[in-house]
């Protein structure tokens, strides 16, 4: 059994905004979504530079798409506007309001995501549809369990339908009106909080259409319940071939769900053929290649801390995730509590640091190569500029 092949459907390209391709052989791209809402006001000035940076930030830790709820027309504007000042393709997340996702269409936003549960008549639709095709701009079918049309929800309240066959119903339906629209530029999404709805309905649908999927588990709970119930469903899909876009939904910051995604498809790429099927080893290029352009970037090995430890792991690795998950460097880096096991336990590391006694050690593939004496001011920061400056000759 070979990877799903599933349809490439290209966005972005214009204006300053970088071009992707979703699907066909392109390596699984991570999504985030933008956690507030935004005003005019908090693209001006400091706060407007502050918002454009963490936007680059996402970026270079691996987010390639960056979804944005737009609730009304005001925030249409808003997000037209910001459209325009970033690289990184955006998407437009519109419920209930189809005339939101025709103005959308008016900027250089990437794609639009739609829900058939509440977006409305055909002729709505239609009217989506109609300049999405002029605007050659690719549109999302994004299922949600919790806003199914509302017969589908009364046959799921009563037993006669499956969630997970609520699910892939409800983006049949709404599929089966693009292509009388005769629109193929789309993509899918079936979500529920529930991981095993998530995989049947994904199972199911990538029976039944080439269309690429965009998948993940939502409302999946705070940062460990919900990397925990993402992780388990993406594996189970991923090593099956499906899934072409992953979001890990989290009731945490954007960089978290960037990171557990890079972590999730670094297994997925890791375990290949070790997993039920191995589909993602196989089919779908090197290592390399599925990992994307940027490579599968920094692994960070940690010690969990015992009572042995002289260095505080835990606040190191908490203080350095987000830079080192931005690196475009193929690395692993050791973090370890002390000098028993420290530089023994991670002699693959081609960067470490360990805590050892009133001192503190780098060390690179098991040997030790700077000393941090405790003579020092402050071991903290001593100990990172150490560390950044032997991350910079790397
Ligand atoms: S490296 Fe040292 S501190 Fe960390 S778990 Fe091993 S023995 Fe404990």
């Amino acid at each position: 059994m070979l990877k799903r092949v599933s349809r490439a459907v290209t966005l972005g390209g214009f204006d300053q905004v970088d071009a992707l391709t979703i699907g066909g052989a392109s390596p699984v791209l991570i999504q985030t979504m933008w956690k507030d809402r935004l005003s005019f006001v908090d693209l001006e000035n400091q706060a407007g530079e502050a918002i454009l940076e963490r936007i680059a930030a996402l970026k270079r830790m691996g987010c390639a798409l960056l979804r944005f709820a737009v609730p009304d027309l005001e925030a249409a504007e808003v997000l037209g506007h910001l459209a325009q000042m970033v690289s990184m393709p955006l998407v437009a997340d519109i419920h209930f309001d189809y005339k939101i996702a025709l103005r959308c269409l008016d900027f250089p936003i990437a794609k639009i995501r739609i829900n058939p549960g509440n977006i409305g008549s055909r002729e709505r639709v239609e009217a989506v549809l109609s300049k999405a095709a002029v605007k050659n701009r690719p549109i999302r079918i994004g299922v949600n369990a919790g806003s199914l049309p509302l017969d589908l929800r009364g046959k799921t309240d009563s037993g006669s339908l499956s969630q997970a066959e609520a699910l892939v119903e409800a983006a049949e339906r709404e599929l089966a009106i693009f292509r009388e629209f005769d629109f193929s530029n789309v993509l899918v999404s079936m979500k529920a909080s529930s991981v095993a709805d998530t995989i049947r309905a994904n199972r199911l649908l990538a029976e039944r259409t080439d269309a690429p999927l965009h998948i993940g588990v939502t409302e999946a709970g705070p940062l460990i319940a919900g990397v925990v119930r993402n992780t388990a469903a993406l594996m189970a899909l991923l090593s099956e071939g499906i899934g072409d876009t992953i979001r890990v939904s989290l009731s945490d910051t954007m960089e978290r769900e960037v990171i557990a995604g890079r972590e999730i498809l670094a297994c997925a790429i890791d375990s290949g053929g070790a997993m039920a099927g191995g589909n993602f080893a196989e089919g779908s290029g090197t290592a390399a290649e599925r990992a994307g352009p940027r490579g599968p970037g920094v692994r960070i090995v940690s010690c969990p801390r015992c009572g042995r430890n002289s260095f505080d792991t835990h606040g190191f690795t908490e203080r350095w995730q987000p830079y080192l998950y931005a690196l475009d460097k193929n690395i692993t880096v050791a973090v370890m509590g002390c000098a028993v096991n420290g530089p023994g336990e991670a002699r693959h590391a081609d960067l470490g640091i360990t805590g050892a006694g009133n001192k503190v050690l780098l060390f690179r593939h098991g040997k030790v190569i700077r000393t941090i004496d405790a003579g020092e001011a402050d071991m903290v920061v001593a100990a990172d500029r150490a560390f950044r400056e032997e991350l910079d000759r790397l």
